[in-house]
Order: C-alpha cells, then structure tokens, then sequence
C-alpha cells in the first residue's frame, strides 16, 4: 500500500452467539447449535453455528422452522450480558494492537492499525488470540478506508478458509466484478432502480464519471437524489474519509438539548411535534456519539399567554434504555401532548437520563433494535460527512427517513 494509505481493519465475529455458546459447552463442539428461545417454536434464530447452517438452519428463521430442518439442533437461549463481556474481552485484544478500535456492532469492530507493523500478521495474530480466549473465529477485512474494510470482510474474507482479506487500489476490479445489491447499503429498492438504469456491476457505477452518475441518479430518482449519487459513487470507488473512532470514554450523566421559540408561531401540535423531533434526534445522536442509551426520557416546556409564562417538565421511564429516535421521540410526543395546556410555547426541551452503555441491548428475541441502531449510527456517520443538513435525504436513501420515524414505521424491514 502507498506511504500515505491508512491501514484500516473491519473485524468480524463468526456466527457470534453461537460461537460463544459452543466455547461454553465443550459438549456440543461437533453439534449444530442455534441461539434462540427453545421455549418458543415461533421465536427467532439470532445465531446458528456453520455446522447448523450446513444443514439449513437459518438467522432470522423461526425456531420451529430450523428444527424441522434440523432436528438435532440444541437451540440455546440467549445471554446477552455473556455476549456484551465477551465482545468487551474483544475489544480489549484489538487495543493491544492499537488505541484506535471502534465498535460498529457487538460482533464487529474497525481498527486503525496505521503503522503497527504487517497488516496480515496483526489479522493473523488477532484471529489466533481471539480464537484462544473466546472461541470465536475472527474475520477480517484489510483496506485503506472504513467503507473497503467493511466491503471487503463481508463480500471476501468471510467466503475465505484464511478468513483475510485485503481490498485495495490494487485489486478493487474484484470488488467491481460484484453484483450491485453486494455494494454496502444497496438494498432491493436501490438494485432495482440501479439495474433499470443499466447498472449490474459494481464497477458500472465506479467507472463512471461522477457528474455523469448524478445525472442518470436525477433521471431515475429525482433532483434531491445528488447526496444519493455521491454516496453510492464514493462507496462504489471505496472512498470514505472518516476516521476510526474509540468510543469516548468519559461518562455522560445525561443528554439534553433545548430549543427557544417564537410563541407567535408555535401554537398548533404539529409544528411544536416538528421541533421535539428535530431535538430527539439531536439528543439520540449524541448519546450514541458517546456509546449511551437512556432509560429516562424528559421532555419540559415553557408556555405563555403573551403576559404570563408558567412551565412544565415531565418524564417518563422506558421498558429498555434507547438511542433510537423512533424510541425517544413516542414518549416525548406522548408526554408532551398529554401535558401541553395548549398555549403558544416559548422554549422546548428533551432529555435522555440514567444512561448505560449501548451495548447493553436487552434484546426482545429481536434484533430489530441492534439493526436500527447499526442504522442510525450509519445516519450519523453520513451526516458527519455531508453535515446535517443532509439529514433529509441522507435519511431518505436509508429508507429509515424521518416522516417514517414519526409514524412509527421503523423496524422489521431492514435489511
Ligand atoms: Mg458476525
């Protein structure tokens, strides 16, 4: 790789929960094994290990479906907290090889490893440490860029016995080769229309002058669509100039973010809903900045007559901690309009409190919420590229945009 190139490491987990299942019960070394709630036949497999999925178990699947395939299947219920010390006991492995270790989900995290000597021994030498403490077998993606990182574990180094591979401006034809929907974040909707634009090939995007995607983007999905073109183009060339972050270790006690209004102009529940929401993503986005969910979540209100201002401030405690705007923004839409008198407000505020970390995730037998939050966190990552103010349509070509947040559509539907 050139003097100047990052050396940048997306390291995966294979078959997670399973893997660290089948490391806590040496009896079941040689027998497929699925995580999931054997209580319940219509609950969903979280994880299955390559021997179950050899014989058709599959994630996602229903319990009662992956036992018909598969009737010696030991279907074991899920510890999460196991998973959470375990993806922990990881990160502090990776941070032996450098400061710059990055979750990006429970079994997958980026590393900086710039300088820290050859990149394929540090992926050897991670994937036989990780294997030895945990039991889970490590793949790795090598490239310059976080977006290559990710493309290349998931499209290579996870179809290879080595489990390694390195994508880079050497060999990115073969990512080019690919089918579009292979691409990061191209999901049916986008191969559809990029393949009635004449697009099968990853490359058929890359190759193409950038001014000239944006304008056969435009004829197919509309002038908004530029924030759109560039992204898939960038991803497409495997450019991608954001940093690997560690998670920021300072404790935050609460996230809050407030707002002062014309009380002229904030008078009807709608355009008082438009501005609790832009404060809730504000609020959920920072306190995934930090790695944090709430369980409390606050919202307060100044209200006032034209001679007269009065107050209130309410709060409410989840079932789950959250960061998801979809999970905020209900009780704060709730409260709100439960105790709003109706007058013109002055100033608005939410707050998310009693945080905890946000790998933490009690899941419901859904992963729903760990892919919302992979997609949100997405979301911020492209907003910290564009600026905010592509949040619209930065949120729109993730199809988790805010109009579906605010129905309460969000979930089940990612891919
Ligand atoms: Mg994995």
């Amino acid at each position: 790789m050139a003097a100047n190139e990052r050396v940048i490491m997306l390291v995966d987990g294979q078959s997670f929960y399973a893997s660290v299942e089948k490391a806590a019960h040496p009896d079941l070394e040689n027998r497929p094994v699925a995580v999931g709630d054997p209580s319940r036949r219509s609950g969903i497999i979280l994880a299955a290990c390559p021997l179950a999925k050899a014989r058709g178990v599959t994630t996602a699947s229903r319990v009662g479906e992956a036992l018909g395939k598969c009737p010696e299947l030991t279907v074991i219920r899920p510890r999460m907290q196991t998973y959470v010390n375990v993806s922990m006991l990881i990160s502090s492995i990776f941070e032996t090889f450098t400061d710059l270790v990055e979750p990006y989900s429970i079994d997958e995290q980026f590393l900086d490893v710039t300088g820290m000597g050859n990149p394929l021994d540090i992926a050897r030498s991670i994937q036989t440490r990780v294997k030895l403490s945990t039991g889970v077998w490590s793949r790795v993606g090598i490239a310059p860029t976080k977006i290559l990182a990710k493309m290349a574990t998931d499209n290579f180094a996870k179809k290879r016995t080595d489990g390694v591979f390195t994508l880079g401006p050497h060999n990115i034809e073969e990512l080019w080769q690919l089918p579009v929907h292979q691409m990061f974040m191209v999901n049916s909707r986008m191969t559809f229309h990029f393949n009635r634009m004449g697009f099968t090939q990853i490359g058929d995007i890359a190759r193409l002058d950038q001014m000239e995607f944006r304008r056969k983007m435009r004829r197919e999905m509309g002038k908004q669509s530029d924030i759109q073109a560039d992204y898939y183009w960038q991803t497409a060339r495997g450019i991608d100039p954001s940093p690997v972050q560690a998670k920021i270790r300072n404790k935050l006690k609460s996230v809050s973010h407030g707002k002062t209004l014309r009380a002229s102009l904030y008078r009807n529940l709608a355009d008082i809903q438009v501005v609790l929401l832009e404060l809730v993503v504000e609020v959920c986005r920072r306190a995934r900045r930090h790695g944090n969910m709430g369980r409390v979540v606050s919202v307060g209100a100044v209200e006032t007559d034209g001679t007269r201002a009065w107050s209130f401030n309410r709060q409410t405690t989840l079932q789950h901690p959250t960061s998801l705007t979809h999970e905020m923004a209900e009780p704060v839409m709730r409260l709100f309009a439960k105790y709003w008198s109706g007058s013109p407000v002055s100033h608005l505020y939410v707050s998310l409190n009693s945080l905890s970390d946000d790998n933490l995730i009690q899941l419901s037998l859904f992963d729903d919420r760990v892919k919302a939050l992979r997609m949100e966190k997405t979301i911020d990552r492209i907003k910290d590229r564009y600026g905010s103010a592509a949040i619209m349509r930065a949120s729109s070509l993730l199809e988790a945009g805010v109009a579906r947040e605010r129905a309460g559509q969000i979930g089940g539907h990612y891919k």
